[in-house]
């Protein structure tokens, strides 16, 4: 039962004020409502489409809904991830900087940091943050609200939490979107202020 798991979420989050995000990725849509019956109103998506088909009508029925894209941006579908979506967490190059700010100059982003410097992986390079935020806020002038990051699967999600939590320090960044089902708990020690839960909550994902 999802009300069952997120009151076992909301325990371990406690007094903190983190914001929990539903990851509903690929979720049936029997989940979907019964996440809303819950009351829970802040989603996690990283494809478009997908949140395309399963959020456009619904933000009809809620209004009070708030989309987060967590997934890789193209920039040919930044035009319509603007229009879905609430908050952009994975804003990492400067063309989709720019891309994102020509159809939405106000749109609230996090910036995505590859702390694990994988090659496959998305995010900006710690090394290449400091300047990365700075073309966003002085040069396109746009609304980052703070950092995101996923460690990589085989090392201690502590330390890419703690390398995360430094670097928003250094850059006076407040909000830290880190922790998924496995590792949230640990997440919220080094200051999560989102956690990106999808199985824990919803139970395991439809292929
Ligand atoms: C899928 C996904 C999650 C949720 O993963 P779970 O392990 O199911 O909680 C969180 N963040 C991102 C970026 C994801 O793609």
């Amino acid at each position: 039962m999802i009300s069952d798991n997120l009151n076992a979420i909301k325990s371990i989050i406690g007094n903190n004020k983190t914001t929990l995000i539903a990851v509903s990725k690929k979720q049936p849509e029997k989940n979907i409502q019964e996440a809303l019956d819950c009351g829970i109103r802040i989603f996690g998506e990283n494809r478009v489409q997908e949140a395309y088909e399963r959020w456009e009508y619904r933000k009809v029925d809620y209004p009070d809904l708030e989309l987060h894209l967590i997934g890789p941006l193209q920039t040919n579908k930044v035009k319509s991830a603007v229009e879905l979506f609430d908050v952009i967490q994975t804003l990492d190059r400067e063309k989709l900087a720019r891309e994102i700010v020509k159809h939405r100059s106000d749109m609230p982003c996090f910036i995505q940091v590859n702390t694990g410097e994988e090659d496959q992986k998305a995010g900006i390079l710690p090394h290449e943050l400091k300047d990365f935020y700075h073309f966003c806020c002085n040069d396109l002038k746009m609304t980052i609200r703070g950092l995101m990051c996923i460690p990589p699967i085989d090392a201690p999600a502590g330390l890419h939490f703690g390398l995360l939590a430094n670097k928003a320090k250094i850059l006076g960044l407040k909000e830290l979107s880190m922790g998924m089902s496995d590792d949230y708990a640990l997440a919220l020690q080094y200051g999560a202020t989102h956690i990106r839960v999808g199985s824990a909550l919803f139970g395991e994902r439809q292929s």
